[in-house]
C-alpha cells in the first residue's frame, strides 16, 4: 500500500528521486581542499611587507574556527557579515568560514567613496565587519552612521593590533583562537544565500547583487571546465584582482576547488612588488585589470625585467587594447586571455582562449582576434538585440545591447521588489556587442558610453584601444561631447609619456587604424585620468568638465 502512495506522490510531483542530493555549500570546496591538496600552498603579502605561507589545510582548519566563533558571537544564518579586506589567507578564511557557516559573505569595496559605503553597510544591516588595520580610520569617521554594526574584527594578529576607536574592536587572530576545528558545515537549503557583492553605482546608489551557494558552485565548476578559464593543476596564480570585486572573479573557490597554488599581493600592487612575487613564486597564470597591467609592463620596460615564469593572463574589467596584448607576447611571451563579465554574472561569462586554430595564425591576426571578449563558458547564454528587443543576427557586423542568462546570473537585485530581467529570463548587460559566425562577443561600447555622431555611432573603446597603441601615449579616454552640427562628436583625452607629444603625431598614428569620419575632434592632454573604485576610466566626471569643449 505504501509503495503504491509514494509511487503516486512521485509521479505527480514528478521528481525524480533516482540521484542523490548533493551539498550545496561552498565550504565543500574548502573541505575537500583541505583533504586532497593539504600543502598546496597559498602565499600572501602581508601589509608590512612580511610573506606568509598558509596551505589548504590551514585554510580548511581556520575558516572553521572562524566559523564556529561567529556562530559563538551570535551570528545567524543569511545575516550579512562585511569585509574590507584586502588579497590574504585571512580573506580566503572568511569566504568560507563567513559563507560556510550559513551568513553572507558581504565584500565592501574600500575605494568607493565613504558616503556610498555607509549607504552598502546600512542597507545590507551588517552586524559584523572585517577590516584591515589600514582601513581602521576610514571606519572611525563613518561609524556613527552605522546602526547595526556592532562588533568590529581587524585582520591582525594579537600583536599588531593598534589602539582602536572602534566599536568592540577585537584582532582577528583573537577573535578565532576559541573557535571550534571540529566545526561541522551544516547542510543548507537550496537557495541559500552565500555572497553580496555591491555595483559600483557611478550612477545612483550601489546595487547589490546576492549570490548563492548553488549558483557560486556552479560558476566554479564552468570557470575550471576546459572551455573556463583554461586553468591547469600546475599551475601558480597571481590574484591582483581584488577578491572584493565580483568574488575575485571566482579565483578564491576555484583554486581550491582544482588545488592550484595561490599568490596573493595584499597591498602591494605597483611594479616593484609584483614582479618580485611573480619571479619568487613562479607565478604563472596572472589575473588582473587592465590598469594594473599598464602600470607592470612599463616597470618591466623601464627595468628590463622579463617576466619569465608567467605563460598567460586573464585580463577583464575593461577593454584590452591591442597593443597590451601585443606587448605581452613580444617582450615576455605572455598569452593574453580577454574575459568578460559583471557584478551581476558572478562574473564569467565568456573568455578567449587560445585555440589550435590561433596558434596556426599571423600573429597581427591572432592579436586582432584576441581583442575580442570570447566565447560563452557553458551555462551562459547570449543574445544581441536592437532598441526594440529583435533579435540582431549573429555575423560580427551587427551590433546591440547584450542580454544574457544563466544559472549563476542574477535574477532580481538584492531587496528590490521587482526583477532585473525580461519575461524570457534574460538580464541587460547595459554593454552594445556584436556576435559572430563562431561564437565570439565583442564589446563595442557600454550603452551609455557610446557616442552618437549625426545619427550613426562611433565607439569609445575602439579609439581608446587605437591610440594607446601611440608608443608616447600612456592612456587614453574618449568621450562624446556636445557639437552644434553633429550633436555629438569625440574628443580624445590622453596622458602623454612625455612633452614631446604633439596633437599631430597622435593623428597621425591613427590615420589608417580608424574610420575617417572617427577621427577625434580634439586631442587634449593631461596629467591624470579619473578611475572608478574598480579600475575603470570615470566618464561621467570628464563629461561634466568638457561638456561645451568643442561648443564655441
Ligand atoms: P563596476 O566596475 O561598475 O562595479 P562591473 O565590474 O560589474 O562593474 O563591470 C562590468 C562591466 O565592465 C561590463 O558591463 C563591461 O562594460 C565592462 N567589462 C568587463 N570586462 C570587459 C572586457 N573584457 N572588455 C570590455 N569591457 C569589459
Amino acid at each position: 500500500m505504501s509503495g503504491i502512495l509514494i509511487y503516486i506522490i512521485l509521479k505527480i510531483g514528478g521528481k525524480n528521486m533516482n540521484m542523490q542530493d548533493w551539498s550545496k555549500n561552498v565550504a565543500s570546496i574548502i573541505e575537500y581542499a583541505g583533504h586532497i591538496f593539504p600543502e598546496v600552498e597559498v602565499v600572501t603579502r602581508e601589509l608590512s611587507g612580511k610573506i606568509t605561507k598558509s596551505n589548504y589545510k590551514n585554510i580548511s582548519i581556520r575558516s572553521k574556527k572562524l566559523a564556529s566563533a561567529l556562530e559563538k558571537h551570535g551570528i545567524k544564518q543569511e545575516q550579512c557579515v562585511g569585509s574590507l579586506a584586502l588579497n590574504t589567507f585571512r580573506n580566503m578564511e572568511m569566504f568560507y568560514g563567513i559563507s560556510g557557516m550559513g551568513a553572507i559573505m558581504h565584500t565592501i569595496n574600500f575605494r568607493l567613496h565613504p558616503e556610498q559605503i555607509v549607504y552598502i553597510i546600512n542597507h545590507a544591516e551588517n552586524k559584523l565587519i572585517f577590516i584591515e588595520p589600514v582601513f581602521a580610520p576610514l571606519l572611525e569617521a563613518i561609524q556613527d552612521k552605522l546602526p547595526t554594526v556592532e562588533k568590529y574584527v581587524v585582520l591582525c594578529s594579537k600583536e599588531e593590533m593598534q589602539e582602536s576607536k572602534l566599536k568592540d574592536a577585537v584582532s582577528y587572530e583573537e577573535f578565532i583562537e576559541d573557535g571550534d576545528e571540529e566545526f561541522v558545515w551544516p547542510d543548507l537549503k537550496d537557495d541559500a544565500p552565500c555572497g553580496l557583492c555591491y555595483t559600483s553605482g557611478t550612477t545612483g546608489n550601489p546595487k547589490g547583487v546576492l549570490y548563492s551557494h548553488q549558483s557560486t558552485l556552479l560558476h566554479a565548476w564552468a570557470g575550471s571546465s576546459a572551455n573556463g578559464l583554461g586553468l591547469k593543476k600546475e599551475d601558480s596564480i597571481l590574484m591582483v584582482v581584488p577578491m572584493f570585486h565580483v568574488n575575485g572573479w571566482g579565483l578564491p573557490y576555484l583554486a581550491p576547488m582544482n588545488g592550484i597554488k595561490l599568490v596573493l599581493p595584499g597591498m602591494g600592487m605597483d611594479g616593484a612588488a609584483l614582479t618580485e612575487l611573480i619571479q619568487n613564486e613562479n607565478v604563472t597564470f596572472a589575473f588582473g585589470v587592465p590598469t594594473i597591467w599598464l602600470g607592470l609592463l612599463n616597470y618591466c620596460k623601464e627595468n628590463n625585467i622579463k617576466l619569465d615564469s608567467i605563460k598567460e593572463t586573464i585580463i577583464g574589467g575593461s577593454a584590452v587594447p591591442y597593443s597590451m596584448i601585443k606587448q605581452f607576447d613580444e617582450d615576455h611571451d605572455v598569452n593574453v586571455v580577454q574575459g568578460w563579465g559583471m557584478t551581476e554574472t558572478s562574473p564569467l561569462a565568456t573568455a578567449n582562449l587560445k585555440t589550435p586554430e590561433m596558434e596556426k595564425m599571423a600573429k597581427d591576426e591572432m592579436y586582432q582576434l584576441q581583442t575580442k571578449q570570447g566565447k560563452p563558458i557553458y551555462g551562459v547564454q547570449l543574445k544581441i538585440v536592437d532598441d526594440e528587443g529583435n533579435r540582431l543576427p549573429e555575423d560580427g557586423k551587427a551590433f546591440g545591447r547584450l542580454l544574457i542568462k544563466g544559472p549563476w546570473i542574477i535574477k532580481r537585485y538584492y531587496k528590490h521588489d521587482a526583477d532585473a530581467v525580461d519575461a524570457e529570463g534574460w538580464f541587460d548587460t547595459g554593454d552594445i556587442s556584436t556576435i559572430d559566425a563562431d561564437g565570439y562577443m565583442t564589446i563595442v561600447d557600454r550603452a551609455k558610453d557610446v557616442i552618437k555622431s549625426g545619427g550613426e555611432w562611433i565607439s569609445s573603446v575602439d579609439l581608446e584601444n587605437a591610440a594607446v597603441g601611440h608608443p608616447e601615449v600612456v592612456e587614453a579616454c574618449v568621450i562624446g561631447v556636445a557639437h552644434e552640427k553633429w550633436d555629438e562628436r569625440p574628443l580624445l583625452i590622453v596622458i602623454p609619456a612625455n612633452k614631446e607629444l604633439t596633437k599631430e603625431s597622435v593623428y597621425d598614428f591613427l590615420d589608417g587604424k580608424i574610420a575617417k569620419w572617427w577621427k577625434p575632434d580634439d586631442v587634449v592632454f593631461v596629467e591624470e585620468l579619473p578611475h572608478g573604485a574598480t579600475g575603470k576610466l570615470l566618464k561621467t566626471d570628464l563629461r561634466e568638465k568638457y561638456a561645451n569643449h568643442l561648443i564655441k
